[in-house]
């Protein structure tokens, strides 16, 4: 079969312009070893962006590929609705284990965007059951919590979301830093605002926005001081991408609710879960004719494959020490961009931990400056993914120091190349 023909004439990508698609040829990954993506045609490429940052511990992990194989001899899927399962419990006891202290409960869903849709409807129907009537969220600017409508209306990127205006509910948008005007929402809106929506510390879609120190304990101390609820999307920043299991955790912060999913099953399988508080659970408890059961569940929820891969990804962050390990690597990792954040087609590098975000001097939006560095990067041997003029590196936290360097130089090399390409352009 000729692969590139039938995915021309049947699929139909995400966040793609099919048309520009349709006219490149289409990169086919086959396999995987370690931080390696190999190509249909035998090619390796460092998988840069962790298969759009969900891997952390490597493709192909022995243990997490084990792990799966064994729970596929039990089963592969039954459903949380009426029954449970083991891995699904016991994973539920280890994540309460590592997240920050006050999180005891765990509710399963399949994505990022299912996690935060979750936690909009349960912190609107907390307080409907307490008997208030708050109805909106204050959300940051250029925020990204999903595609769904729910996670869109507290999403605030203008090019995915502003064409859908018309489905969305309102929310209230605070500038992501500020503490000040996070205060005047807060105060000006007291019994209307049922949560504070944020990711902590980097917005990453945003083009890996880095937060000033001290906000995100900042706006926990407002929520407090406001008796409003805080949401953490953790579904980027999570399992160690930050230097730290959590993002939360770099400023002491325990949110009231945590939506966690991309690295959780180390990249291997779809699972998300929506942390809460003891409180925001014990609101939820009542007589069976009380109606404060929370009717919402999707059928894979808590699927016992990716259960178990989850396991597993938390097992293998206590056997190699994987956080121990990753902070030579984050040091490492900000020299090697040094040169990068000096090269005269870059405007700026934003870093936390191991999110990167390159951004390239202003051009044309025809120009596609960061798609073109995506050629580049894929013709020498790496996989980056643009945000816009954002390049945005976010390897695996296994990568070898090796790698880092080679991810680094075929980046700047990339950036070289496509920045020289423009500029003939330009005076053409
Ligand atoms: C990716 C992402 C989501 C959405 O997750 P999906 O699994 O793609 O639905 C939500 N929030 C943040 C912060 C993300 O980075």
């Amino acid at each position: 079969m000729d692969l590139a023909a039938a995915d021309r004439a049947h699929l139909w990508h995400p966040f793609t312009q099919q048309r520009g698609w349709c006219a490149e040829e289409p990169l086919i990954v086959e396999s995987a070893e370690g931080t390696d993506l190999i190509g249909v045609d035998g090619r390796r490429y460092i998988d840069g962006v962790s298969s759009l940052w969900c891997n952390v511990h490597g493709h192909r992990h022995p243990r997490i590929d084990a792990a799966v194989r064994e729970q596929l001899d039990r089963v592969a899927h039954s459903t949380m609705l009426g029954l449970s399962h083991p891995s699904a419990i016991e994973l539920a006891r280890r994540l309460v284990e590592v997240a920050p202290h006050g999180l005891t409960r765990v509710f399963y869903s399949d994505s990022g965007s299912t996690a935060t849709e979750i936690a909009l409807k349960m912190a609107f129907q907390y307080w409907r059951q307490a008997g208030e009537d708050r109805t909106t969220f204050v959300c940051l600017r250029d925020a990204y919590h999903g595609d769904t409508i729910g996670s869109v209306s507290a999403g605030g990127i203008d090019l995915f979301h502003s064409l859908y205006r018309p489905l969305l509910f309102p929310t209230l948008k605070a500038e992501p830093g500020d503490l000040g005007e996070m205060e005047r929402l807060l105060a000006g809106h007291a019994g209307e605002v049922a949560a504070v929506v944020l990711e902590p510390l980097v917005q990453g879609a945003a083009g890996m926005l880095v937060h000033p120190e001290g906000y995100l304990r900042g706006v926990r101390e407002l929520c407090d001081r406001h008796d409003v609820l805080l949401i953490a999307d953790e579904v980027a920043t999570g399992f160690g991408r930050t230097g730290r299991m959590f993002a939360c955790e770099h400023e002491g912060v325990t949110p009231d609710l945590m939506c966690v999913a991309k690295g959780i099953t180390g990249g291997y399988l779809p699972l998300a879960a929506t942390l809460t508080s003891e409180r925001v659970y014990e609101g939820f408890l009542g007589e069976f004719e009380e109606l404060r059961t929370f009717f919402h569940g999707h059928t894979y929820t808590g699927n016992p494959l990716a259960c178990a891969a989850a396991l597993a990804t938390l097992d293998v962050f206590e056997e190699e020490r994987t956080l121990d390990a990753l902070q030579a690597k984050i040091e490492l990792l900000g020299e090697l961009l040094e040169p990068l954040a000096a090269h005269p087609g870059v405007e700026e590098v934003r870093r936390r931990g191991f999110m990167t975000g390159i951004q390239l001097r202003t051009a044309p939006p025809e120009l596609r400056m960061g798609h073109r560095v995506t050629l580049e990067a894929r013709r020498r041997g790496a996989i980056v993914r643009p945000l816009g003029d954002v390049v945005v590196l976010m390897p695996p936290l296994s990568i070898s120091t090796a790698d880092l360097e080679r991810l680094v130089e075929i980046t700047f090399a990339s950036v070289d190349a496509a920045t020289a390409a423009e500029a003939l352009q330009q005076a053409a």
